[in-house]
């Protein structure tokens, strides 16, 4: 049977670690601040935006949950975004996605500071990643990566095969896993032959949004598997990896729920406490 990695215990960990560095940063007469905007009653966007938003004041953060109907217009929005921008109160600006059809992800991504931007999806921060420069990293890649750091699982010179690549999760898990010195390979939707790729992964990463889609004949004996998937399949929670057969082929393997997913939140509170300590000119790792 695989080890199992609990990210519901390794985010409290994290939680407990940022709440600890907010209590130091109001007795200095400081609180960290972040805004999120959600458009429209998407019922699982709602539901991630109330999550951020508890998750944010239980460790200290000031918290702010703008909630705008569906038919608000792109320049109002941009307008908004301009103000919070320039707003004291809020280090950590987040657009819950995905917005509205009239909407452009690009251009309303683009219209937050890169220093609020504790999504890490504005090119510049993009960019800085790319280029391995310090900025603000998106939370499910940086919460895979501080799980495999918690559970002291090392990367440097392993085959990591990453499947996915989306902006969000997949394309700055690879830029992670090469800045920590793996062999990375991206696979997708147009690879021939993924079971080659699997097969050989000491490290296997799932962000594909497809249920049970990795089953354990592809899997490398003994190998790390993180689930980054969260489907939902007869109104219960799944990942993209077959839970039932990869238990017994890997040697790590995280649960889908309570693996990845409470990660994503404690990095998104990580991220605004750095960009809170950034605009007070304190000593971060950005
Ligand atoms: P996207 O739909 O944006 O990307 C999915 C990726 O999977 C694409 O690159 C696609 O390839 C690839 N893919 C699809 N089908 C196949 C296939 N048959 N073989 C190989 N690759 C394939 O999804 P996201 O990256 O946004 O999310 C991925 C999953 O992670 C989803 O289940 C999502 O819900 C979950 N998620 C979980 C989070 C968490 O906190 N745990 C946070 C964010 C997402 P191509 O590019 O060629 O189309």
């Amino acid at each position: 049977m695989a080890q199992l990695i609990d990210g519901k215990q390794w985010a409290l960990v994290s939680r407990e670690e940022t709440a600890k560095t907010v209590s130091d940063l109001k007795t200095n007469g400081f609180t960290p601040g972040l805004v999120v905007i959600l458009l429209g009653e998407h019922p699982a966007s709602m539901s991630y935006v109330k999550g951020k938003d508890k998750a944010a004041t239980a460790v200290g953060i000031h918290s702010e949950l703008i909630q705008l109907p569906t038919s608000t217009t792109e320049a109002a929005l941009l307008q908004l975004i301009e103000r919070l921008n320039h707003d004291d109160r809020y280090h950590g600006i987040l657009v819950q996605l995905p917005l509205p059809q009239h909407m452009n992800e690009e251009t309303v991504i683009r219209a937050i500071s890169p220093q609020k931007d504790v999504d890490g999806f504005h090119p510049l921060n993009v960019g800085a990643l790319t280029s391995g420069l310090p900025g603000f990293i998106p939370c499910t890649p940086l919460g895979v990566m501080k799980l495999l750091a918690y559970e002291g699982i090392s990367v440097e010179g392993k085959n990591a095969v990453v499947i996915g690549r989306s902006n969000i999760v997949g394309k700055p898990m690879a830029q992670l896993l090469l800045r920590a010195n793996a062999t990375v390979t991206i696979c997708h939707s147009k690879t021939h032959n993924l079971a080659s790729f699997t097969r050989e992964a000491d490290l296997l990463i799932a962000a594909i949004g497809r249920p049970n889609f990795i089953t354990g004949d592809i899997v490398k004996p003994g190998a790390t598997v993180i689930d980054v998937g969260i489907n939902r399949v007869d109104g219960k929670l799944c990942g993209d990896v077959e839970f039932s057969t990869v238990d017994h082929v890997a040697g790590f393997l995280t649960p889908v729920p309570g693996g990845v997913g409470p990660m994503t939140i404690a990095m998104l509170l990580h991220n605004t406490v750095e960009a809170a300590m950034l605009m007070a000119n304190m000593d971060t790792d950005k």
